[in-house]
């Protein structure tokens, strides 16, 4: 606990749910294959850190993720336990199809705001990748599985620039009548700042998306990160995406560069008074650990702090 004092903010929520990014959306960038003992080392020691929500790997094809090639070998290993989520990213229905054999109960599908993006990372315009997930959402949620829909590039696309609001509006609220339960709003190359956080948010409300239905998955490319998470907060967002150790990017981007630390986001929230359950030592002391296994140290300002690294 911070030992520096806390001082709660008016209008912010009493709790926040993490969903810890750092084992699928952190590592599926690392060029060296981490071999699947650390990775489910790592699942492990995020849940003994208080992690209820830990979004473990992806079920997509080899060719476009290696990293992610021992997924089934992964969900195999981790023991899930009661109370903690382990979404799964799935592309598509053979993907579904894996996971249903697995016992996979919470899934994630991941889509675009721009044309432009959905091109480059689905090779789908944005109509057709919705179509794409129509079937497996229904059916994913016919077997009582939880399904988390991202939408990329919500706020900035590095080919078409300033993304409207319209249009983020308009992908959002297909992708939550497909029966998505919950989507994370991201903003991939980290461009996005308060006001414009606040704008969409505002337009999501506007078109009768509430804040519970809504993550938000910010990147630190510019510095932007916890300025935007706390704008979110406000608008009455509780469930915060998050990397341990700022894990990762987005292999589809160029410019983009560092996942929120989860390190950095406990620190915010603990000098807020916000509850996360989550333990920021333990959690420090996870991503310093890691850090030995990639041969690297952690890019996390908080973890560098805390542990000395
Ligand atoms: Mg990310």
């Amino acid at each position: 606990m911070n030992r520096y004092g806390i001082d709660p903010l008016p209008g912010l929520p009493a709790r926040v749910t993490v969903c810890e990014v750092g084992p699928r959306d952190g590592l599926q960038n690392e060029a060296e294959p981490v071999p699947t003992d650390v990775k489910a080392e790592f699942v492990e020691r995020l849940v003994d850190a208080g992690h209820r929500v830990v979004e473990t790997t992806g079920l997509v094809h080899p060719r476009w993720v290696p990293q992610l090639a021992d997924a089934e070998d992964l969900l195999r290993r981790v023991e899930r336990r009661p109370g903690v989520r382990y979404p799964v990213l799935v592309p598509n229905r053979r993907g579904l199809d894996r996971a249903l054999d697995l016992g996979v109960e919470d899934i994630a599908v991941f889509g675009s705001a721009t044309e432009s993006f959905a091109k480059a990372n689905l090779n789908r315009t944005v109509a057709e990748s919705l179509e794409m997930f129509a079937p497996v959402v229904a059916r994913a949620r016919g077997a009582g599985m939880r399904v988390r829909g991202y939408l990329s590039m919500c706020w900035g696309d590095p080919w078409e620039g300033a993304v409207p609001l319209a249009q983020v509006v308009s992908v959002a609220t297909r992708m939550l009548r497909l029966g998505c339960t919950e989507l994370s709003l991201g903003d991939t190359i980290g461009v996005a700042t308060p006001g414009r956080v606040a704008a969409l948010l505002d337009a999501l409300t506007a078109a009768g998306v509430t804040a519970d239905r809504i993550a938000v998955h910010f990147h630190d490319t510019y510095g932007q990160a916890l300025a935007n998470t706390l704008v979110a907060l406000r608008h009455g967002v509780t469930t915060v995406d998050a990397s341990a150790g700022g894990l990762g990017g987005c292999p589809y981007a160029k410019s983009a560069t560092g996942n929120l630390a989860t390190e950095d986001l406990l620190w915010q929230l603990e000098g807020l008074g916000i509850h996360t359950g989550v333990d920021l030592g333990r959690l420090a002391e996870t991503s310093a650990w890691l850090a030995t296994r990639l041969g690297r140290p952690s890019p996390a300002r908080t973890v560098r702090a805390l542990t000395g690294t």
